[in-house]
């Protein structure tokens, strides 16, 4: 992809209720920021310019790469399928062990280019990739420029992801909506206190309504929990997240509980143990879920797909490649079980 500079201008932001004293809310995303005149949002990425509110992030590029989507991760959505992945800047979160931080917490300068919604799909299509995912920052942030590309990709035949940590308004998800093929959301704790360690996030309730509706809206959903040893780990919020999964999306709903890599903040907490591991895939057999994965754990044999019904293997991983896919037409080879989500297309 060429790398032109940013364009200095901004964008009016979409989502916005103007005040009568000059300051406008923003309702991309659910902190519904009160920007006053001449501020910006919590997130740093929304200017209050004379009244009116701007996207300042709105083409600019921080990261790309092309991937696998099992990367992100998603495994019932076309596995092995390749995906450009991008980023920008900012978050609505302040997550201690994020894994991103010098683009999301936007912590030193960092380079940006310039890429046109038409530049996505073009580059896409160009490196075979079948879809285009918001990733590496919170995708809301720059959520215009998500829309308008989401919207070009779809008239281009691609599929569209977004990799978010949820904290997204019903109505910025009814704009996106039909133009959204994947939720990939993190669901990070299951308490205002947990949240509150994990992403020094206010509340978590709008999370788990806005992914219920993204399920309801037919948006393939997969949800993700990282294990911080000592922060969200325990027996009760893992209960919860995984009987909050199978009654509300559903127990065909893929939970990838994953492993934590010590840094930024939380350089000095451990990584997750087995035993955080066993505790979560107890959880999620105990509340019916189907499909429970373990993540950042090379070699472990839950990365694999099972038959739900037989526990035939399916789909053989290692880290984000498949090595082996005995999947035939959606189903199992030998007992014939349907597989939750989409094989073909
Ligand atoms: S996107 Fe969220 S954090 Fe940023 S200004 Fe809007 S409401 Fe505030």
């Amino acid at each position: 992809m060429e790398k032109p500079e940013a364009p200095k201008e901004r964008v009016e932001a979409l989502l916005q209720d103007k005040l009568e004293d000059g300051s406008v809310r923003c309702n991309v995303c659910q902190r519904r920021c009160t920007v006053p005149a001449g501020g910006r949002g919590w997130c740093k990425t929304r200017l209050n310019s004379e009244g009116k509110l701007y996207s300042l992030t709105y083409g600019k590029v921080s990261s790309v790469s092309i991937n696998p989507i099992e990367k992100k991760p998603v495994y019932h959505f076309l596995p092995g399928s390749q995906w450009l992945s991008l980023g920008s800047l900012g978050c609505n979160f302040r997550c201690p062990g994020c894994q991103n931080f010098g683009i999301a917490h936007m912590t030193g300068p960092v380079n940006t280019f310039y890429a046109s919604p038409q530049d996505l799909v073009d580059y896409a299509k160009k490196n075979s990739c079948i879809g285009i995912s918001w990733t590496f920052n919170e995708p809301t942030l720059w959520f215009e420029y998500t829309l308008d590309g989401a919207r070009l990709a779809k008239e281009g035949g691609l599929f569209t992801n977004y990799v978010t940590n949820g904290y997204i308004t019903e109505e910025s998800l009814s704009l996106i909506a039909p133009y959204l093929d994947v939720y990939r959301v993190d669901v990070k704790a299951f308490s205002s206190e947990g949240y509150g360690k994990v992403a020094n996030a206010p509340d978590f309730e709008g999370i788990l309504s806005v992914t219920e509706k993204a399920k309801d809206l037919g948006i393939h959903v997969e949800v993700v929990t990282n294990l911080i040893p000592g922060l969200n780990d325990d027996a009760g919020q893992l209960s919860g997240i995984a009987s909050w999964i199978a009654k509300r999306l559903g127990e065909d709903t893929p939970w990838h509980v994953t492993g934590f890599h010590p840094q930024f903040k939380l350089s000095h907490v451990r990584p997750t143990p087995p035993s955080s591991i066993q505790r979560a895939l107890a959880a999620g057999e105990g509340a019916g879920l189907r499909y429970v994965y373990v993540g950042n754990v090379p070699g472990h044999p839950r990365q694999n797909t099972f038959c739900a019904s037989c526990r035939a293997l399916l789909i053989e991983r290692y880290v984000m490649d498949i090595t082996k896919n005995r999947m035939k037409d959606g189903a199992c080879p030998e007992c014939k079980e349907t597989v939750f989500g989409k094989f073909s297309y």
